[in-house]
């Protein structure tokens, strides 16, 4: 058994089969054969080695008449690993002794010798056990042949390991049978953390270096509550688990009954719980766990899961059913936000050279340079609200210009609009995302050109405190408790409440139960959540009242260390909610 401590960024614990998602997704379809086919596993792994060994002297060959001496050496040296006498009988003994399945034993056994060169820790050998796993690659797929099977052709659940999926792949995750998944990078609030929690699967992710150690087919517990994966189980830990996934369940059931109660505190103050969602379909599941509307519908996931830049068609089509799906309330609908960890094909050709993603041309700025692509989006936006109580909203706004420019080009698609005579609503709210640090210490003056913030920590936490969100190995860094951040949102309350514009926090930070005594303490009334974590949110709701969130917040103020800020209210979810913290 071996117990990894990762990022925890959705909720549940699942226990399954593994899959590992290597660079050419191999998946071991079985780890033991039965113990008559033996004998013919062995001869398959005996000719699959000879087919590899004529492979690799083939590759010899043309290495050396085309490239020269040098490079038909690095096959010769793969030669000589796969003709190892110590490794073959390693792998032999597991299938004939294990009855081990020819694909898991060499896998198994290659992986530890790889692994045991990257121990030794320097640049030579870690090279070396590249090669081991480009050895692999070439047993398993002579192994498995037309046998391979691919993620998108899944039969029964798994669990998904990988070293990273990008926003694309985990959107295309088949939600059917992937249960749960873990990666090696990513960072607390990366987009692939947020789909996670979209899909509604447990997922931990910032691992670390372990995929060398995981072949496919091993049993694998996945905890998203608390950050965990452990790898084959002993009977106890399972047993534990399963007791934990029980109490999870339970937990979630009783919650969902709240789902008709109002999200009002004990002294009748009344908060507005809004979904946040990247598809369409999303928007049902926010009705069904009680959102009173959409707070964010992140747009870009539009250009995400196609390989072609939406058409005014695909946009109108998409927003309509969200609209349908939130009758009589508000859908706040933000304009494209790509880049950074979001960039798809299409559109990366429209921001070419970026030097460091985070910082470049992305999101409105990317927008305002492409206007033919954001007057598409907005026409779309304008004609949909038609049917209902729709809101648009600029994505990392960090200057007026900006806003006063994303304006006019709306104002200009109004007047086509208008000139076409096509239906359409002029009377939109406009709202930016409050995600930069310059545009909280602007908020009076945007205050002043807008009907609504919205805070996205999530962004904000990023650039306030220069920690790449997606980067596990700053990931101690990355701190929604950190006193600035608190702050920070302090001033733009207080701005908003200034100029009468209303405020809501729709990053992660209006996800965790833990920050919400703090946000009411500091005046935020509505907040923008992931769909699945909506009903504990109410359940803190209703046992709190105003003066003791105000108090809470009152004394996370006075705290000057991330640490002790998280701490103090991990303590006070824990005496309001106690069910809550498991
Ligand atoms: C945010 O930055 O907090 C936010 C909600 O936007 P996104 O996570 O899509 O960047
Ligand atoms: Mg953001």
């Amino acid at each position: 058994m071996q117990i990894k401590r990762g990022i925890a960024v959705s909720p549940g614990v699942v226990t399954g089969e593994v899959v590992v998602l290597g660079t050419e997704d191999f998946r071991i379809p079985q780890r033991f054969v039965s113990i008559d086919a033996v004998e013919t596993e062995l001869g398959r792994f005996r000719s699959t080695l000879d087919a590899v060994w004529e492979e690799i002297e083939e590759n010899e060959r043309l290495a050396r008449e085309q490239l020269g001496d040098q490079f038909g050496a690095i096959f010769g040296a793969h030669l000589q690993m796969a003709r190892d006498p110590k490794l073959i009988a390693e792998i032999e003994s597991l299938i004939s002794e294990k009855s081990l399945s020819p694909e898991y034993a060499s896998s198994r056994v290659l992986r530890r010798f790889a692994r045991d060169l990257q121990n030794l820790g320097n640049q030579y050998h870690a090279e070396r056990a590249v090669d081991i796993f480009d050895l692999e690659k070439r047993i398993l797929r002579h192994l498995l042949g037309e046998r391979r099977e691919e993620l998108l052709h899944l039969r029964a659940p798994v669990i998904v390991l990988a070293h990273n999926l990008t926003p694309s792949e985990t959107a295309g995750l088949d939600r059917e049978f992937v249960m749960g998944f873990a990666t090696e990078v990513g960072g607390h609030t990366s987009h692939t953390a947020i789909l996670a929690g979209a899909l509604e699967i447990p997922a931990v992710v910032g691992l670390g270096h372990f995929l060398s150690d995981v072949s496919g087919g091993e049993m694998v517990i996945i905890d998203g509550n608390h950050g965990e994966v452990i790898l084959e189980p002993d009977d106890e830990t399972l047993a534990k688990y399963r007791d934990l996934e029980e109490r999870v369940h339970s937990v979630t059931e009783r919650l969902a009954s709240l789902k008709t109660l109002p999200a009002e505190t004990i002294d009748g103050e009344s908060i507005t719980l809004l979904g946040n969602i990247e598809f369409p379909e999303e928007a049902e599941v926010c009705r069904e766990r009680g959102a009173k509307g959409i707070g964010l519908y992140r747009t870009e996931f539009l250009y995400l899961e196609r390989n072609q830049i939406p058409s005014e068609e695909d946009h109108y089509e998409a927003y309509r059913k969200v609209i349908a799906a939130a009758p009589d309330h508000p859908v706040t609908i933000r304009t494209l936000d790509v880049g950074a960890d979001k960039v798809p094909e299409t559109i990366g050709e429209l921001a070419p050279d970026v030097v460091n993603p985070q910082l470049g041309l992305r999101s409105v700025r990317l927008s305002l340079h492409n206007i033919p692509l954001f007057k598409t989006q907005l026409r779309a936006i304008l004609r949909a609200a038609v049917d209902g109580d729709v809101r648009v909203m600029f994505p990392l706004v960090s200057n007026l210009m900006e806003l006063r420019q994303a304006r006019m080009i709306l104002g200009d698609v109004i007047d086509d609009l208008e000139e076409q005579q096509v239906p359409f609503r002029r009377d939109v709210q406009v709202g930016i995302m409050v995600e930069v640090p310059a545009a909280v210490m602007l908020a009076e003056e945007f205050a002043q050109e807008v009907d609504f913030f919205s805070i996205g920590t999530n962004d904000l936490i990023q650039y306030t405190l220069a920690v790449d969100r997606a980067d596990p190995s700053v990931a101690n860094l990355y701190r929604s408790g950190d006193p600035s951040i608190l702050r920070l949102i302090r001033n733009v309350v207080s701005a908003a409440a200034k100029h009468d514009v209303a405020v809501t926090v729709c990053g992660q930070m209006s996800s965790d139960p833990v920050f919400i005594s703090l946000l009411i303490g500091m005046g935020i009334r509505q907040f923008s959540s992931t769909p699945h974590a909506i009903p504990e949110i109410k359940e803190v709701i209703r046992n709190l009242t105003i003066e003791s969130a105000e108090q809470i917040a009152a004394h996370a103020l006075t705290l000057d260390l991330a640490r002790d800020v998280e701490n103090y209210l991990r303590g006070e979810l824990h005496r309001i909610c106690p069910d809550l913290v498991l």
